[in-house]
């Protein structure tokens, strides 16, 4: 029996294990589920799942949710950030789905890491802010880092374990990206795009912010920087190809020419179902990939015209110190004031641009530094965002 913490639990990643774990009863149970703010979308999934703990991280205190909980799940339910960091770390669980957007994760990520947990990481941004410090975390608590993103949880799946890309016997991991919602949308219509068109992605339903990262293919971006703290890999050994059909999810290429690539439907099951069940298999749920059904399986190289996010990305990794989190940062305050209606598509690069440009990058060696370096960039970022508005208006 496995017991499970999962942050994050009503969001896209959340919903999906739950799905994982339902089906399963035998194998896992849930010692705490948190949300932000949906009080009653929590209730539900506590009264389904009967976890021990509940936690809103973006609630105070409110003794008449918490004894609804109690009579209703028989859950007790926390309040607050600092309950995210509290449950992470409770003995009572073996394993933490770290699955929170953006920075918010951050710090009941690290103190998963920190209590040795089998940590299962979708909240990438964690990772990408803070890549050295999580990954010392991992090595001194001796915690197990298991990756449910996709693509990593593909390379996880084709690598033999311990080996570099770019040493031994691997030459390079190349990372699919789908090429989102535009991929062929004529150029000049890009600056007019809305929310809706940029959160309608063609092979995954994820959650708002995500969406947007895989139309802007800054997902990707962050996607080659968790793969380099994960894999130990160089940039140079990362690589990334637009794959529509989103059925490759990603490729190992060896010394003797060989490809290994995992393919499955584009479901988040498999992943989490796989690093769940690590290093056995059970069922996830999702159907059984026909390719003749599918039929054709195709490549592109991105276009850095389309996507110049993927090119601020390699940069920033290649930048070093806090210029991911800086990264991270400005795409976060970016994508928000887009969603927000305040801010055009094609403005999100320059924000990040202008960011980066501005705010210098420190050493990324305390998690005080970092998090100064997210403070910096999101204050740039929110004031070029401004000034942006101004001129157009
Ligand atoms: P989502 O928006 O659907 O859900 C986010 C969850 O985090 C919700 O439970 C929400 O209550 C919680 N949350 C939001 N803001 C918070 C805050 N400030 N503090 C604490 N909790 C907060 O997001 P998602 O699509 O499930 O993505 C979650 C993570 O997984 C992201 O890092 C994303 O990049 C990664 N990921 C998602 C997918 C996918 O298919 N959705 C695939 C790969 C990786
Ligand atoms: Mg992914």
């Amino acid at each position: 029996m496995k017991s499970l913490t999962l942050l994050g639990a009503t969001g896209s990643v959340g919903s999906s294990t739950l799905d994982v774990v339902a089906r399963h009863p035998d194998r896992y149970r849930v010692v705490a589920l948190t949300a932000h703010r949906s009080a009653d979308a929590l209730l539900a999934l506590a009264i389904r799942h009967r976890p021990r703990y509940a936690v809103l991280s973006g609630l105070a205190e409110d003794r008449a949710l918490r004894q609804r909980f109690n009579l209703e799940a028989g859950v007790e339910l926390l309040f607050g950030a600092n309950a995210l960091e509290q449950v992470a770390s409770d003995p009572a669980c073996d394993a933490v789905m770290a699955a929170i957007v953006g920075a918010a994760g951050l710090g009941a990520t690290i103190a998963a890491a920190r209590a040795g947990k089998q940590v299962l990481l979708a909240n990438k941004e964690a990772l990408v802010m803070a890549g050295p410090l999580f990954m010392r975390a991992v090595a001194e608590a001796g915690a197990r880092l298991l990756p449910i993103d996709s693509e990593h949880n593909a390379v996880f799946q084709c690598l033999p374990s311990g080996t570099n890309p770019g040493t031994g016997s691997v030459r390079r991991i190349v990372l699919t990206a789908s090429g989102g919602p535009f991929r062929a949308a004529p150029l000049e219509g890009l600056s007019e795009v809305t929310p809706e068109q940029a959160c309608a992605h063609p092979n995954w339903v994820m959650g708002r912010k995500i969406s947007v990262d895989s139309a802007t293919m800054m997902n990707k971006g962050l996607e080659v920087i968790e793969a380099h703290w994960l894999f130990g890999a160089a940039p140079s050994t990362i690589d990334v190809l637009i794959h529509p059909q989103s059925i490759v999810h990603s490729l190992v290429e060896y010394v003797d020419g060989s490809m290994i690539a995992q393919l499955s439907n584009p479901d988040m099951r498999v992943p989490i179902a796989h690093a769940l069940a690590h290093p056995e298999r059970i069922e996830s749920g999702a159907a059984a990939l026909d390719l003749a059904a599918v039929g054709r399986l195709s490549f592109e190289r991105p276009d850095a015209q389309r996507f110049p996010c993927l090119g601020l990305a390699y940069a920033a990794l290649g930048a070093g110190g806090t210029a991911p989190a800086i990264l991270n940062a400005a795409n976060e305050a970016a994508v928000e004031a887009f969603l927000a209606g305040q801010l055009r598509y094609t403005a999100i690069h320059d924000v990040i641009r202008h960011t980066l440009e501005r705010v210098p990058a420190g050493r990324a060696d305390t998690l005080g530094a970092v998090l100064e370096s997210d403070a910096r960039a999101r204050a740039a970022a929110a004031a070029f965002s401004a000034r942006m508005r101004e001129q157009v208006a």
